[in-house]
């Protein structure tokens, strides 16, 4: 039996007083309405009374905000004097590549082939099908040209017995449309396709894809939403925010004297328990008849890394997994194969990624479909490694570009870029914590419905990957349902964000309402920078050591790992304002050799003296391999192992 769609609920403006978000820190300022404000300076967010006055009623009382809760919004040059150094736009990792070495075989309509029949080389093709997360079933050597059935198909050719061309084809085999588990006949449903680029932080973003956001802006009426704020450190708890609604990341409140908000998941959950049985945003399209795709260019992938166990049963109809499985891993790929996207062909990851995107929305001209794809190799490591792909993504869109018209198409970053030098700087430090996000809507609701106006009304405020996934979910259910005419705020039980194709609850959008752990909050306070030639700003460092000694304690490491001890201060910033009589500052602190290693916290010094590091210890400066020697995720950014010579091959995400 079917189920009915979900039905939407709206937020009754009382149940507000309910919420996690700490609502009622505001009831004592709440006796008015705060109109939102928005200058280069200074935004303040709005948020509404709680008691008496209705949801829409709107006061002209302006009230000036305590420090700590209003949100001055980052504004600031992307090229400023102190970027400039680390932005090289020329950066092109193909210049050598030779341009005229095109694929010697092919996979055209189900059947591999060759380009010129001519060709005295012996070509033979095999088939790669997952059988894991990180094993392929592999076939038998074809040399016959003819149909194959599978989507990932290694091609090689030997000249007098030697292998001297490898190739990963790929194609959609489509598939029976899939009967939704839900009454879909009264929706009005689109494709949503979401491009993922591993690290892509805002400002990064315009310097390196000004076509394509020029494109995405300009013809497909897209919004950018300049201040989403990530909400974990790295890409799993950015990724399972979008993908679960999870969090990975305990939220510190220790700042505002207030409770903790625990993680959602333990380590060991995560981790060592098949996610098949949580209800990812794949299975929620599936449910209502979508055919799904995930293509991610690292073979251990946003969930297994780097030993966990992601999905047994994979959510997705299509999945690009055993194309990297063939690149990636010992006994899969030859090694010809495993060479080819490493510059000499033009090509690269990404390219094989927007291929079979390409292939998954042509395999299905009148099915309804949702797309996932997660490219990491592009700009994990520096700043200047996405520029040169900026025309790959325009010509994409482009080649696509009707498709893409009656898409929601999502263009976004996890975090910013976590490693190097540039986060030195206050532009790099802030694009870490900023991911890119351009969202276009389809063709026919632009001008028609008031999403877009919703969109850019709320890319005025603070965002996080939690009100993207919410605004997916409205997509698939609720909006749906109402022929994308909705306006009111929405709250979907058991999420954390608002959708922004609507309005949100008028309850200010800060680093204290919203899930974001306070030390990646982008929000602008004023500091001031203090001396670290005293006792304070020593002890201040001590204590942070001292805080990565536990962690390393807690997580059964210490013998693995030195003990870190503080060497001296790199930066010490006290905000202007302090917090219920205590100082707070944000600490930069150098460890002694041979770590070096750059720790970056927030710290309060209460009224007492005492000393408390508040949240999350920061890795700020890249730790390469001297961690291998542990494997714990959470654990490796404060890990110098004793041994060094005990490297894997363990890579971070
Ligand atoms: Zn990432």
């Amino acid at each position: 039996m079917l189920e009915t769609p979900e039905q939407i609920q709206h937020i009754p403006w009382r149940s507000i007083t309910r919420k996690r978000f700490f609502v009622a820190f505001f009831v004592v300022l709440g006796l008015t309405i705060l109109i939102s404000v928005y200058t280069p300076l200074y935004y303040f967010g709005s948020y509404q009374q709680i008691f008496q006055v209705s949801f829409r009623q709107k006061s002209e009382n302006r009230t000036k905000m305590s420090y700590w809760e209003q949100c001055e919004l980052p504004i600031y040059d992307f090229y400023n004097d102190e970027i400039i150094p680390y932005v090289n736009p020329n950066v092109n990792p193909l210049s050598r590549c030779n341009a005229s070495l095109k694929p010697l075989t092919t996979l055209i309509n189900g059947s591999w082939g060759l380009k010129d029949k001519k060709l005295k080389l012996e070509c033979r093709t095999r088939c790669h099908w997952r059988e894991s997360e990180r094993r392929n079933k592999i076939g038998n050597w074809s040399y016959q040209p003819g149909p194959v059935d599978c989507e990932v198909l290694e091609a090689v050719c030997a000249e007098n017995n030697t292998d001297v061309y490898g190739y990963l084809h790929t194609q959609i085999l489509p598939t029976p449309p899939r009967k939704p588990k839900v009454e879909t006949k009264n929706l009005k449903q689109y494709d949503v396709t979401v491009i993922l680029v591993d690290s892509l932080a805002y400002s990064q973003a315009r310097r390196s894809l000004p076509r394509t956001i020029s494109y995405m802006t300009n013809h497909m009426d897209a919004v950018l939403f300049p201040y989403v704020n990530k909400v974990g450190d790295n890409s799993r708890p950015n990724g399972v925010a979008l993908w679960f609604g999870k969090l990975l990341q305990k939220i510190d409140r220790s700042l505002f004297d207030e409770e903790s908000i625990m993680a959602d998941w333990t380590h060991n959950y995560m981790c060592h328990v098949f996610k098949d049985n949580e209800t990812s945003l794949f299975h929620e399209f599936q449910k209502y008849g979508y055919k799904t795709l995930l293509a991610e260019d690292w073979a251990e992938g946003t969930l297994n890394w780097p030993n966990c166990k992601g999905f047994n049963k994979p959510p997705f109809d299509h999945y690009m997994r055993p194309f990297q499985n063939a690149l990636e891993r010992k006994n899969h790929g030859l090694d010809v194969t495993k060479r080819h996207l490493k510059g000499q062909m033009c090509r690269e990851h990404h390219h094989t990624m927007l291929d079979y995107l390409g292939q998954f929305l042509d395999a299905y001209p009148d099915q309804k479909k949702f797309s996932w794809v997660w490219a990491i190799n592009l700009g994990h490591d520096t700043e200047n490694g996405i520029a040169h792909s900026d025309n790959d993504f325009y010509n994409f869109m482009v080649k696509h570009r009707q498709q893409l018209d009656n898409s929601f198409v999502v263009f976004v970053g996890d975090h910013g870029l976590r490693f190097g030098g540039v986060r030195k700087t206050f532009v790099g430090a802030l694009d870490v914590n900023n991911p890119f996000l351009a969202i276009s809507i389809p063709k026919e609701l632009r001008k028609t419905t008031k999403i877009l106006d919703h969109m850019k009304e709320n890319a005025k405020k603070l965002q996080t990957h939690f009100d993207t996934r919410s605004a997916i979910l409205d997509i698939l259910k609720f909006q749906s349902a109402s022929n994308f005419t909705d306006t009111k705020p929405l709250e979907i039980p058991g999420e954390r964000g608002y959708s922004y194709l609507r309005e949100q609850p008028s309850i200010i959008r800060n680093c204290k309402n919203t899930p974001i752990p306070y030390q990646y909050c982008i929000c602008q306070f004023n500091k001031t920078t203090v001396s670290t030639d005293n006792k304070v700003a020593l002890s201040i460092g001590e204590h942070i050591a001292n805080s990565v000694n536990e962690q390393l304690k807690e997580g059964n490491f210490a013998e693995d790992c030195i003990e870190m001890k503080v060497d001296r201060i790199l930066s010490l910033l006290k905000y202007d304002q302090s917090m219920n009589g205590s100082d707070v500052y944000s600490v930069v602190a150098e460890m002694k050799k041979p770590s070096q290693a750059d720790f970056k916290a927030n710290v309060k010094v209460l009224p007492t003296g005492k000393i408390k590091v508040l949240g999350m210890v920061e890795r700020a400066n890249s730790y390469k391999r001297t961690a291998d020697c542990i494997a714990s995720e959470h654990h490796r950014p404060y890990c110098y192992c004793k041994n060094q010579q005990s490297a894997t091959t363990m890579k971070s995400t």
